[in-house]
């Protein structure tokens, strides 16, 4: 027996949900993985919310996509955020499962496939200074830090920074979202060199009206990026 095999009598491998013996490290039951609502078929280009229909020939967009401005190019998303892809998703932010930071980086990076370019700059949407300090952890750069070392892409936690405290986005309407987060982020000078003329890919685990993205894309752009696509682990139906 080797080492991975006494280990894993000693640490048999566990359902990251439910904690259910599982065959494989850092994966989910066969329950878990039902209900998961892992995205998969044809989704919208630039949000990666589910689409009906089969032909992925064409670039197919979403209405929301269609009539709300998009400063990125291309994103995806891995799950839905509901059922037991909401529970993950909280699980994760409140600090206390940050063992799910890497499987989830997998789903992440595989409902990414299409849109990844080769030396892409991976960069975590960031918290303001006061939140961090509170929840100690970013669980965009966490999620980020896996996804980069996972793909073999640079990654750069401080590529953004929040300019002011945006508050909580929850219970705002989507225009308001939007209003909140004109201008929120920055590329610090000291990183303008890191990003310019590259292609970013921007995590963050969430995606809901999407004015996060936005915001982040066009600070990126500001300094200089060549193209920019986001990537979220779930993404929320209707934003609202
Ligand atoms: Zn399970
Ligand atoms: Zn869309």
């Amino acid at each position: 027996m080797g080492l991975q095999g006494a280990l894993q009598l000693l640490y048999p491998p566990q359902c990251i949900s439910c904690s259910a013996p599982v065959q494989s490290d850092f994966g989910l039951c066969a329950d878990c993985w039902r209900e998961t609502p892992f995205i998969s078929g044809l989704v919208c280009d630039q949000c990666g919310v589910p689409l009906p229909g089969q032909d992925a020939s064409e670039r197919a967009l979403c209405d929301d996509c269609l009539t709300i401005a998009r400063p990125w190019d291309r994103g995806r998303a891995a799950l839905m955020y509901d059922e037991n892809g909401r529970r993950l998703v909280l699980a994760l932010k409140h600090g206390d499962r940050m063992d799910l930071a890497r499987p989830a980086a997998g789903w992440m990076l595989r409902a990414a496939q299409p849109i990844l370019k080769p030396d892409m700059l991976v960069v975590p949407v960031p918290l303001h200074w006061m939140r961090l300090f509170r929840r100690r952890f970013n669980q965009a750069a966490l999620l980020s830090r896996n996804i980069a070392k996972a793909a073999g892409l640079d990654h750069c936690p401080d590529a953004l920074i929040r300019r002011r405290s945006t508050g909580n986005q929850d219970g705002k309407t989507r225009d308001a979202r939007f209003a909140n987060l004109i201008e929120a982020f920055a590329v610090p000078k000291s990183r303008e060199k890191q990003v310019r003329d590259r292609d970013v890919l921007v995590v963050d685990d969430v995606m809901t009206s999407g004015a996060t993205f936005a915001a982040a894309s066009e600070a990126l752009f500001a300094a200089g990026a060549r193209s920019v696509s986001v990537l979220g682990l779930a993404r929320v139906a209707k934003g609202g």
